[in-house]
Parts: structure tokens; C-alpha cells; sequence
């Protein structure tokens, strides 16, 4: 990675907020390390019949406030470097949103572009096998995340379900709806993060409507981004993903190009000017939603861009050196503990309904994540202004402050 290791970079952030809360040294030295992180080996029999054995891990960050939460990532970056530091947001995350949870992550080094579905399939259920010592509905709940999708999830219900000898929907979310998914989980992310750049306009005394708006990686949350800001009347200008990026000054039409991605799963097939890739982060636009991948802005582009303020889509797209460069420039960012944090309300949701086996309607979904969001950019808004500083620093407060007040209350175990 860019500047570092993505761990190291997690812990600066923790360490910088820990600093302005005075947090007590005994708990930083706790929250400074991850729980426990799972390393497996995991061998398939690939379509022409070799075996492969590859290699997977699951962090369970910290597990103070409740069962630990977090997706899994199929990429050839994969590392378990990367899985601690995402883990760790998880748990920043949850407790930030207030929600029962602690933080996971999960991933295998893989590429699933190059893998059949039954490999897919075969690869899914023997992760789930390895790791089924740590799983569970009250330990740890597993989700989608890059590469992975509610089929992934059903393989995973159905893997743990199968050992257990009874179904057991709430191991994980993200499931398709017939098998106990939550309507509008899909669209979460995206919309929650429409929610806050919509919030933070309104903090602002600033209007929406035409505010100019460039998506690097239109996937599930830069594409459903995209889409809730263009209904709420803001132009989104340029666009891209992996096969490349797409730019329309008069507004490029999402539900079109969503349609395009759905279809051909790759941006450029649909008509209209072409720039590379990486510019996607220079145009000159209000919003820059970096929705990818980690580490896209770093010491060598952050002085480059031109957006007023960032709206973090991934999680950790801005290295601690990119960050201070920003500061220093004036440039907002609306950290990914609040901006993605969408999905994880509404998985959260889901996980009550397969509990409490009562399904919900889209509206009463929605209007949760709508009351979740919005709590949520209060706080971390009146906390940034009270004491002078960033968004990102304020929301690490408000999560270190959550966290800190269960351990002081429970104590340290023994
Ligand atoms: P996704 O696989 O649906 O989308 C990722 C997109 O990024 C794809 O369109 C891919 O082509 C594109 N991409 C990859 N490399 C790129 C590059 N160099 N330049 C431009 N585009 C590139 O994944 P997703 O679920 O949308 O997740 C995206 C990010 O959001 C990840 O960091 C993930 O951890 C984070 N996130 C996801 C969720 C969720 O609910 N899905 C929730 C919180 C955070």
C-alpha cells in the first residue's frame, strides 16, 4: 500500500483521536490491537480437477460492545494487514451508529473474476468451514463487501446452516430477501451516504440542487450513491470504475448507466466521453465520492484535487498523509465511519427481522436508516464545531467515547 501499512493507518487515526479525548493510555493499549485474527487454508478442487489451496482470514477487532460485524472481501489484495485496519473501522463504525455490535472483517486472496461460480461456491463453503469456530449470531456475523454478494451470503447461511442441522438466517446479512435478506439493504450504503452528503450541504446552509458530483468506482455504493444525489437534484458528472470513467458536464444519466453496469458489468460500454481512469479524481467538481478501493488519495494526488469537500465511500480511501494535506488545503472529508455507514444500519436491521423472525416493510426500513443517519451526522457535526476539528477526528471521538464508557462499566476481564 501507499504510505504504509493500512493497520499502521488505522491505528494513527485511533491515536490522534485518543490524543484530543485524553482517552485513558490502559484502554488505547486494548483498542490499539486487534482481538483475534483467524488465518486459514483453504483447498477446492478447481473445474479441471487440481486442488488449489488458498488462503483466507477473519479479524474480530473488538467485541466490548456486542457480536462482532464486518464483510467479506474476495481480491488478490487481500492481506491480513488490510483485514485488521477494516476490521477496526467496523468497530469504530458500529459503535459511532450506536448499534449493538462490535467490528470483523474477513477476506480471501483471490481473484474472483477468474473463478467459476461453482468454484466460487466451493471456495465460499470451505471458508465458511475454517472459520465456523468463530461464527455465529451472538459471535460474529459476516456481510458482503467487495466481490461478494448475496449469493455468497446464501452459501454462507447455508454452509453454517447445514453443520448446526437447523436453518439459521441470522449468521449472516446481505442474504437475498427469500431466504430472510431486509428490503432496501442493497441500496444502503449508497443511500446513507446520500443522506449525509445531503445533511452536511444542509449544516452548511448550502442547497444540493446542482451541485456537481464525480464517483470513482460506480459498484454497489457508488452506483446507488449516485443515483439517491441525482434524485435529490445534484448533477453527477463523471463516473468510472475499473474498465474506465465516463464524464457529461450537463449530468451523466445514472439509472441508465446503472442499467449499462447490470448488464455488462463494466462502465464504458455505455456511450459518451471517455477520460482515464485516475482523472476521475482531478475534475472539477463540489463532491468527490472516492467509492473503490483504499488508499486512491495519497501524499502524491491529494494537492490535485479540486473537489470542496470528500465523501468517503470506501472505507480508508484517503491515506493519513493524503488527510493532512487536505486539512491543511481546507478541504472537507466526511469520514467513511459516517459516510458507508448505510449498509451496516440496515444490516443490522436485517439481523433483528431474522431474529425475531417479523419482516419489515421498505418504508420502515428506510425511515430507521433515515432517523440512524441523520443522529448520526448531528453528533459528529456539533462535536467537529464545539471543539475545532475534523469530521473525521469528531466521529472518532464520538465511537472512542461509546466504547469507553462500556469498559468503564464492565470492567477488565478477570
Ligand atoms: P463493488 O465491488 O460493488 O464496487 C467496487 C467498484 O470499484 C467496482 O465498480 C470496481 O470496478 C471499481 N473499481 C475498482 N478499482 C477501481 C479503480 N482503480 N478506479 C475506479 N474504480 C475502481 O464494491 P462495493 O460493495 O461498492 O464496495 C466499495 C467500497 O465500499 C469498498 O471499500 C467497501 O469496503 C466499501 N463499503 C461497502 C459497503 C457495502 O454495503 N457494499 C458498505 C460499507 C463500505
Amino acid at each position: 500500500m501507499i504510505d504504509g501499512s493500512l493497520t499502521r493507518k488505522a491505528q494513527k487515526q485511533l491515536y490522534k483521536a485518543a490524543r484530543e479525548f485524553k482517552l485513558d493510555t490502559n484502554l488505547l493499549k486494548i483498542l490499539e490491537k486487534p482481538m483475534r485474527t483467524l488465518k486459514v487454508s483453504i483447498p477446492i478442487k478447481l473445474d479441471n480437477g487440481k486442488t488449489k489451496v488458498f488462503t483466507g482470514f477473519r479479524c474480530q477487532y473488538n467485541n466490548a460492545i456486542g457480536p462482532t460485524k464486518g464483510g467479506v472481501r474476495y481480491h488478490p489484495n487481500v492481506s491480513e494487514d488490510e483485514v485488521v485496519a477494516l476490521a477496526a473501522w467496523m468497530t469504530w463504525k458500529c459503535a459511532l451508529l450506536d448499534l449493538p455490535y462490535g467490528g470483523a472483517k474477513g477476506g480471501i486472496i483471490c481473484d474472483p473474476t477468474k473463478l467459476s461460480e461453482a468454484e466460487l461456491e466451493r471456495l465460499t463453503r470451505r471458508y465458511t468451514t475454517e472459520i465456523m469456530p468463530i461464527l455465529g449470531p451472538h459471535i460474529d456475523i459476516p456481510a458482503p463487501d467487495v466481490y461478494t454478494t448475496s449469493k455468497t451470503m446464501a452459501w454462507i447461511m447455508d454452509t453454517f446452516s447445514m453443520f448446526k442441522g437447523y436453518t439459521e438466517p441470522s449468521i449472516v446479512t446481505g442474504k437475498p430477501e427469500i431466504l430472510g435478506g431486509s428490503k432496501g439493504r442493497k441500496e444502503a450504503t449508497g443511500k446513507g451516504l446520500a443522506i449525509i452528503t445531503r445533511e452536511f450541504f444542509k449544516a452548511q446552509k448550502k442547497s444540493l440542487k446542482g451541485a456537481k458530483i464525480a464517483v470513482q468506482g460506480f459498484g454497489n455504493v457508488g452506483g446507488h450513491a449516485a443515483l439517491f444525489l441525482s434524485k435529490m437534484g445534484a448533477t453527477v458528472v463523471a463516473a468510472s470504475d475499473a474498465s474506465g470513467c465516463l464524464v457529461n458536464p450537463g449530468g451523466l444519466d445514472i439509472p441508465r448507466l446503472m442499467e449499462c453496469v447490470e448488464k455488462y458489468a463494466c462502465i464504458i460500454k455505455h456511450p459518451g466521453k471517455q477520460i482515464h481512469r485516475d482523472e476521475l479524481l482531478f475534475q472539477d467538481v463540489d463532491v468527490l465520492i472516492p467509492a473503490a478501493l483504499e488508499d486512491q488519495i495519497h501524499k502524491n494526488n491529494a494537492s490535485k484535487i479540486k473537489a470542496k469537500v470528500i465523501v468517503e465511500g470506501a472505507n480508508g480511501p484517503i491515506t493519513p498523509e493524503g488527510d493532512e494535506i487536505l486539512e491543511k488545503r481546507g478541504v472537507d472529508v466526511i469520514p467513511d465511519i459516517l459516510a458507508n455507514a448505510g449498509g451496516v444500519v440496515v444490516s443490522h436491521l436485517e439481523w433483528v427481522q431474522a431474529l425475531s423472525g417479523l419482516y419489515w416493510e421498505e418504508e420502515q426500513v428506510n425511515a430507521e436508516l433515515e432517523r440512524k443517519m441523520v443522529k448520526a451526522f448531528k453528533q459528529v457535526w456539533d462535536k467537529a464545531t464545539k471543539r475545532k476539528v475534523t469530521l473525521r477526528c469528531a466521529a472518532y471521538l464520538a465511537a472512542i467515547e461509546r466504547i469507553a464508557e462500556v469498559y468503564r462499566y464492565r470492567g477488565l476481564f478477570p
